[in-house]
């Protein structure tokens, strides 16, 4: 590969930290404070199953983690282009490489560019990875950019397509989850700027996550200048929401899976939810987040709602006044909660299904591959869409 062609991806060198997530996801809480540069799965390791990781926040010291052996070998394949632990069949930043500007704000700018486009990753992702790639450093600041907050599974729901029962962790996981939120809470005192929460359970199921959110105050945490909310919204009440005054404005990015756009559907996909207290908080969350998101996980049961969920995006658009709302739609994935059988069942998606083509259809007439930037709709289901 010639030099103008080699890719540099800026979340690998400094800009991600994911802690907490282990890649098995189906039965117990499953935390163990491992830390990993990106999603774990869209990283390969010969050793670990779910991914390439750096180490662990619990057992080992931060230094000894975020600059150890393990980090300073994986962000070697980074500089020299070999991306060898990384995924490409998995990694969307690797499949959305391209030499336009950015158009949105720092979160929507590519995190994978060719070097021959790297003025632009420095401008849009910050000067210091121009001084990583002049020096080719493999140490790096001790602040991560992004925290995302995976070392907790509890959630106030059990979908069928994320786990089989409630998890909610008591005795001494309990007590391990909160240590491994202490030891998160100094890395991000460290400098971080954004927080993510969550990837693996809901940030106002959790009892910890909760607490960390009830007791946040931005004194204590002069770095972090934005934060991501992923959860299934039951619980961010207007009555929660009152009690967190140090997060309104902050909150600036929150995506809620809804799943279904009927109460009928979403009884079946959102197991353990309640709809009307859902609609009724979406009558004020849309308004606190600039950018806020509703998403669902295509399969047998909801893709016919496809058009519905983005009716119901236009409405809160014009009952908010916000014209930042998103729709997302993704292929639902077996997590080890169905069996082959029951999973072909749900995959839609896929070419065997035999409801295959009216998926198709209905997204193509409602969806298409350029309406993530004019439309704020997306979905990963690319390769459905004709145009
Ligand atoms: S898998 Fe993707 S996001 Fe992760 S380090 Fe590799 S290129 Fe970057
Ligand atoms: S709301 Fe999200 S985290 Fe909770 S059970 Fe459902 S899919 Fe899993």
């Amino acid at each position: 590969m010639n030099h103008e062609n080699k890719l540099y991806c800026s979340i690998a060198m400094g800009g991600w930290a994911e802690i907490g997530h282990t890649g098995e996801p189906s039965k117990s809480p499953n935390v163990n404070g491992d830390v990993y540069p990106c999603c774990p799965g869209w990283l390969k390791d010969d050793t670990n199953p779910a991914g390439y990781d750096f180490g662990n926040i619990y057992k080992d010291k931060w230094e000894d983690v975020w600059n150890g052996e393990r980090a300073q070998e994986f962000r070697k394949s980074i500089l020299d282009g070999s991306f060898k632990y990384c995924n490409e069949n998995l990694c969307p930043h690797l499949q959305n490489v391209h030499s336009k500007p950015n158009v949105g704000s720092i979160e929507s700018a590519p995190v994978v560019r060719k070097m021959k486009d790297i003025e632009l990753l420095y401008e849009e992702r910050g000067e210091q990875h121009r001084d990583i790639i002049e020096k080719q450093l493999t140490e790096l600041s001790l602040a991560p950019d992004v925290v995302k907050m995976d070392y907790d599974r509890s959630c106030n729901l059990s979908c069928p397509s994320c786990r089989e029962d409630l998890i909610t962790p008591r005795g001494k996981e309990f007590e391990l989850i909160e240590k491994i939120q202490n030891s998160v809470i100094k890395v991000i005192q460290e400098g971080t700027r954004k927080l993510y929460i969550t990837g693996t359970g809901d940030p106002f199921g959790s009892a910890t996550l909760r607490k960390f959110l009830l007791n946040f105050k931005k004194k204590d945490f002069p770095s972090v200048k934005t934060i991501r909310l992923h959860t299934n919204g039951v619980k961010w009440t207007k009555e929660i929401w009152n009690k967190m005054t140090d997060l309104h404005g902050l909150v600036t990015d929150a995506e809620v899976s809804i799943d279904a756009a009927t109460k009928e559907t979403y009884v079946k996909v959102r197991r353990g939810g309640d709809w009307d207290q859902l609609m009724e908080n979406l009558k004020f969350i849309p308004s606190e987040v600039p950018w806020f998101g509703m998403s669902m996980v295509v399969q047998d049961t909801n893709y016919k709602e496809i058009p519905q969920l983005i009716k119901l995006r236009d409405k809160l658009v014009k009952e908010s006044g916000n014209k930042s709302i998103y729709v997302y739609f993704s292929k639902i994935t077996n997590w080890g909660t169905f069996t082959d059988e029951e999973y072909e069942k749900k995959a839609v998606w896929k070419e065997s299904h035999p409801n295959y083509s009216d998926l198709v259809r209905i997204l193509n007439e409602n969806v298409k591959k350029s309406y993530w930037q004019d439309r704020f709709m997306g979905t990963n289901m690319t390769d459905l869409l004709r145009d």
